[in-house]
């Protein structure tokens, strides 16, 4: 076997030259960095182009990361109070820029020699209209290292515990080359499938991973780049894929044959609006699967107020009918309350029996509960992550319906399948939208349906902009609007670093908002993450009931509170927060049948991605616009609930940018595994035993779901 050279790869990282027990010490804790393939899948994450040596002259505004040769002309510590910094002018025969670093003063005032020649990498900026370079690399012109030796010189990332171990991007790139200098294909052997090269033009593994660390040319670079996403979203997608259909074959589903008796009258009966087109697809998808003997496992996405909840009721009517009983779970006890009062009022008529279990219902009480849930005597229970814990069982639950999703973990979805024999149906709802591409990475062993129809009626929110210095005919408006009977939120950020900064700005709010708005006329309630619970508790009632008028709150609204008499929504420091996030919080107001708006007060200044966010938020009320939006602004690694999956580590690919690669590997996965279920054919041996080394060694795949 050609194991010989896999195992080479496997050295622990402290055999390779240049790298010994302590730089593996920091490579081990910093970057993971383990064995010789660690370090080798340890990609560049820029390039800087070494072919061509500019002239300051040639500098315009925009100009991006460029090599410059020239003479080191004068050196400057300068002091402001405790902060330092270095400067160097740097000139050559056109002209001359200002270099400065604000970090390793020490290091660097030693090694810059005045009237010494170098070549220099960095990005170019005007500062006061002065050229400038922040942090260049520098180089000695010697014999040994001349300029422009690479075409392409690779840019790793590093931290300054790397650095202080001589671990800077050069220093990777030394020990990079030594290891690919032992490196031949046998020892990378090739991991897709010859077809699958060959339909899609990839460059060979060992090519590719040659050409990423250094590319001797931009188009083998292209090639490389393209190969090794596409190796990796594969891979991701190629996993899920199996696990859902070892999931199918493992687990039967539970069986509801019947539409029955409670999910008629219901829907003949109690029902007081027509459903939306969008709602009768998803019931007809979601009914498919109830019935189709294997375990449903659905993400409902749907923007805020499309009309999830009814047909989660509706849902766990199917179960009900069927014998069997059915839960929701919401992220919040005041989420857990308001569905409760609105399921109970709902399902009264039919008969059913309900209960709410969240960690404040103690004592008997809760033993009654937990005696009935056996007892099969509760038809539906509803409840916060109280539900998923080890005492909550059940005589036969069907279905599990969880709201609001990503304030729950994937480790706890998978609870919630042990709760009875054979596992329940789960249906995830949320109202983030997550752009297709994402929700095939993080949820790619869940099926989908969109409710992508708002129900009839329903008018969009106004979102506007606005500036410290319309605050007085802001509060004008609020004053009109709360004249017409209406209610306001006034949110404020709870994101800085300073938390105490940000109660002081909420505090300071409140203060203003009572001199401007008075009693009697007026009241105003107030919640924030410090307050203890009841009090929170105390005052959202209070405002849910319609005794306040205005509710100045953090961040602790944002979630499923449903107040349809409020319609006016303003956000305090608005570029603070993200895109998904201003989308939730607007989401509060619009749940009646008025005119609602939505005022974002910002600052004067801005930077660019705010400006960005806020022009979103102010052209489209489409929750799924938003969300493409925010994953090209921001990224996925950002975006609500994909932190904690540690699904997103991926090496190369980026989900914002790379969709059409995505969506090509995931189609290849599926059109594979369509053809060959279990990879038993002769073309897919290699890939088999790909899977199963990377799984031993690199995957923790439990992680997923
Ligand atoms: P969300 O998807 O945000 O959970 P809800 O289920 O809370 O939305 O629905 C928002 C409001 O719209 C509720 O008051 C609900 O009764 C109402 N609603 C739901 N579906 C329809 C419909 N088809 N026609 C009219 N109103 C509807
Ligand atoms: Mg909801």
């Amino acid at each position: 076997m050609q194991d010989t050279g896999q195992y080479l790869l496997d050295k622990p990282i402290e055999f390779l030259k240049g790298v010994g027990p302590q730089r593996s010490e920091v490579l081990k804790k910093e970057l993971g960095i383990f064995t010789w393939l660690d370090l080798l899948q340890h990609f560049p994450f820029r390039y800087v182009d070494k072919s061509r040596i500019y002239t300051i002259r040639e500098i315009i505004p925009g100009t991006q990361y460029i090599q410059l040769n020239g003479i080191i002309q004068k050196v400057d510590l300068i002091k402001k109070g405790r902060v330092k910094r270095l400067t160097a002018l740097f000139a050559d025969e056109t002209g001359t820029i200002e270099l400065v670093w604000f970090k390793g003063i020490q290091w660097i005032a030693k090694i810059l020699k005045p009237n010494q020649r170098y070549t220099i990498f960095g990005k170019p900026t005007y500062y006061n209209g002065k050229l400038n370079m922040a942090h260049p690399e520098l180089d000695f012109d010697t014999p040994e290292n001349p300029a422009g030796a690479m075409p392409l010189e690779p840019v790793y990332p590093a931290t300054e515990k790397l650095k202080s171990k001589g671990l800077d991007s050069r220093g990777i790139m030394k020990i990079m080359q030594n290891l690919v200098k032992q490196l031949s294909p046998p020892q990378l052997p090739e991991n897709l499938p010859p077809w699958v090269i060959e339909q899609q033009h990839l460059s060979p593994r060992f090519e590719a991973l040659m050409n990423i660390h250094f590319p001797e040319n931009e188009q083998m670079l292209k090639l490389a780049q393209f190969r090794l996403k596409f190796e990796e979203l594969f891979f991701v997608q190629l996993l899920l894929l199996q696990q859902k259909s070892l999931r199918h074959k493992r687990f039967k589903g539970l069986r509801f044959p019947e539409i029955g008796d409670l999910f008629n009258r219901f829907y003949k009966e109690q029902l007081d609006f027509p459903l939306t087109g969008a709602q009768k697809r998803v019931l007809k998808e979601i009914r498919k699967d109830l019935n189709s003997g294997k375990q449903m496992n659905r993400l409902l996405q749907g923007d805020v107020g499309s009309g999830k909840t009814v047909v989660a009721l509706m849902c766990m009517l199917m179960a009900i009918d069927n014998q069997f009983q059915a839960a929701i779970m919401v992220p919040t006890e005041i989420l857990a309350q308001q569905h409760d009062q609105s399921i109970r009022e709902a399902v009264q008529e039919l008969g059913l029996i309900t209960a709410l279990l969240t960690s404040s219902v103690k004592g008997k009480k809760r033993k009654e509960i937990l005696a009935a849930l056996m007892a099969g005597e509760i038809h539906l229970l509803i409840g916060t992550h109280a539900l998923i814990e080890e005492e909550v069982r059940f005589k036969n639950l069907g279905i599990v319906i969880i709201d609001e999703q990503h304030r729950f973990g994937v480790a706890q979805r998978a609870r919630l399948w042990k709760k009875n024999i054979q596992p329940p149906h789960v249906l995830v709802m949320t109202a983030t939208p997550i752009p297709r591409t994402l929700a095939m990475t993080l949820y790619g062993d869940l099926d989908v349906s969109v409710i992508d129809e708002m129900p009839p009626g329903r008018k969009p929110v106004q979102t506007v902009h606005r500036t410290d210095s319309s605050r007085i005919r802001v509060f004008g408006f609020l004053k009109e609007q709360i004249g017409l009977g209406r209610q306001v939120y006034i949110v404020y950020p709870l994101i800085r670093e300073s938390e105490k900064l940000d109660y002081k700005d909420l505090l300071d709010g409140y203060e203003s908002i009572v001199r401007e708005f008075p009693l009697p006329q007026y009241k105003v309630s107030i919640v924030h993450g410090k307050m203890k619970s009841e009090d929170k508790e105390f005052e959202m009632q209070r405002f849910i009931r319609g005794e306040t008028h205005i509710m100045v709150a953090t961040t602790v609204i944002e979630v499923g509170v449903n107040v349809p008499n409020a319609s006016v929504m303003v956000i305090e420091s608005a570029e603070r927060f993200g895109l998904s996030q201003l989308h939730q919080l607007r989401g509060r107001v619009g749940r009646g049948a008025d005119q609602s708006f939505c005022i974002l007060m910002t600052g004067y200044k801005l930077s660019a991605e705010g400006k960005q966010r806020i022009r979103t938020m102010v052209e489209t009320t489409d929750g799924f616009e938003i969300a493409e939006a925010d994953l090209r602004l921001r990224g996925p690694g950002d975006m609500e609930g994909t932190r904690q999956s540690g699904l997103l580590d991926l090496k190369i690919a980026d989900l914002g940018k790379d969709q059409q690669i995505l969506q090509l590997a995931r189609d290849i996965a599926v059109k594979l595994l369509e053809e060959d279920p279990e990879l038993e054919q002769s073309r897919h041996r290699a890939l088999k035993a790909y899977l199963s080394s990377k799984s031993r060694h690199q995957f923790n795949w439990s992680r997923i779901s």
